[in-house]
């Protein structure tokens, strides 16, 4: 239905996202035929994030294409909210109601959309899961993802943090993305070289932060295919099921029991998986730590820096299976924190501060949060 804001409706739309769950009067101009997005408000968003925290989003829509965002930059009520891009909601702890729009990435399809002497390159919508990528590579024979198999969230948030596990990141297999920049109202791409892909980092959480909305990745997947051993815990589990020579479904079903194995489901326990990243420290304070706790589990890096174990950290501060209310401390995996049923945000990430306090206090070292806190 067309519709045009009228006089008086930009506030009406203001105030329902102060009264949350208020529904704003519609209002049209059937001259007009602009498009109207289907903005539903006081919508919840416990099944939305894997910590299963309750939050309510003032306004709400669900986003199939770049039509959607070029309604929302166009109309005058919208265009000024505050927005939170959403995919699955696994890298996302929520502290508070959200006062603001969220940006639902619902676009799905995959293809096949290239190749070369090289690679053959494959496009996936930002609404995708990650997982089902993976696994729909594997299916038409194309390894080069394998190492990154039951990753949660979506196709369109693993650039965000450059998704990395078992040796490998989204980085090494990137070839380009579209995206919506809301400052320009453009679809522009961008290829690696543009993304200044980093351990958890990209320019999308630095000088495209709350500007570039993903629509959707093409990787490139290598046609001479070797497999991604570094990682010692794989190349273990592999020797363990007595394969010698893997292939890509061998690899990413090796993964696959690991990440089972180690990581709670958050269809069972609610989490975003590391809560924490992996402190970066310099050469000379990885020496000082080193000589005063001898078992600092650490991993040298190019540039002469060391990135030491944060869930060895936190283990070492007896936080492991702890809890502060109903937050807690995976008994498993130091690096989780979780939901133990009925967690509020706040207290998820006053749990998080008690640990960055304890292991600053006993190493010196500050723990940075991965997950987007709100
Ligand atoms: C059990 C578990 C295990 C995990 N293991 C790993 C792991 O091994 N390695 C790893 O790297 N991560 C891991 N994660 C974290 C998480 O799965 C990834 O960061 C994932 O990429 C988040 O995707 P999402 O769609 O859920 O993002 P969301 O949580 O919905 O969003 C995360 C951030 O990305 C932004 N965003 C999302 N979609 C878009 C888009 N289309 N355009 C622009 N911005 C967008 C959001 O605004 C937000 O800032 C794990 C999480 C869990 C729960």
């Amino acid at each position: 239905m067309p519709r045009i804001i009228e006089e008086g409706a930009l506030s009406d739309v203001l105030l329902a996202v102060r009264l949350g769950g208020t529904r704003c009067p519609r209002r049209y101009n059937r001259a007009a035929m602009t498009f109207t997005p289907d903005i539903r408000y006081g919508q919840s968003l416990r099944a939305l994030n894997t910590f299963g925290i309750e939050a309510i989003a003032s306004a709400y829509l669900r986003v199939t294409g770049a039509e959607d965002l070029r309604a929302v930059r166009a109309d005058p009520a919208l265009s000024v909210l505050p927005r939170l891009v959403l995919g699955g909601g696994s890298n996302l702890l929520l502290t508070r109601d959200y006062a603001g729009l969220v940006l639902h990435m619902v676009n799905t399809g995959i293809a096949i959309s290239g190749e070369d002497a090289h690679s053959v390159y494959v496009t996936a919508q930002a609404g995708e899961p990650w997982h089902g990528f993976v696994q729909w590579t594997l299916a038409q024979r194309l390894p080069g993802l394998e190492n990154l198999s039951l990753i949660p969230g979506s196709v369109g948030a693993a650039p965000i943090q450059n998704i990395g596990a078992y040796g490998a990141e989204l980085a090494e297999c990137f070839h380009a993305l579209t995206a919506f920049d809301f400052l320009t109202g453009e679809l522009i791409t961008l290829h690696r070289a543009d993304c200044a892909f980093a351990y958890r980092d990209s320019v999308f959480k630095q000088a495209f932060r709350n500007r570039a909305v993903i629509l959707d990745v093409t990787v490139a997947l290598p046609k001479h295919w070797q497999p991604n051993l570094r990682y010692a815990e794989l190349a273990a589990e592999l020797t363990a099921r007595g394969v010698a020579d893997p292939d890509a479904t061998e690899i990413s079903e090796a993964v696959i029991a690991i990440r089972r194995r180690k990581l709670p489901d958050p269809a069972v326990v609610g989490n975003a998986g590391s809560f924490f990243k992996n402190p970066v420290v310099s050469a000379e304070q990885h020496a000082q730590l080193h000589a005063a706790h001898p078992q600092l589990v650490s991993y040298p890096q190019a540039d002469g820096r060391v990135k030491l174990a944060a869930g060895w950290l936190i283990d070492q501060c007896g936080w492991k299976g702890q809890s502060l209310g109903a937050a807690g401390v995976h008994e498993r995996q130091a690096l989780v924190l979780v939901n133990r049923g009925g967690a509020t945000g706040a207290q998820v990430l006053a749990l998080a501060e008690r640990i960055q306090a304890d292991v600053a206090t006993r190493f010196g070292v500050n723990l940075e949060p991965e997950p987007v806190v709100l």
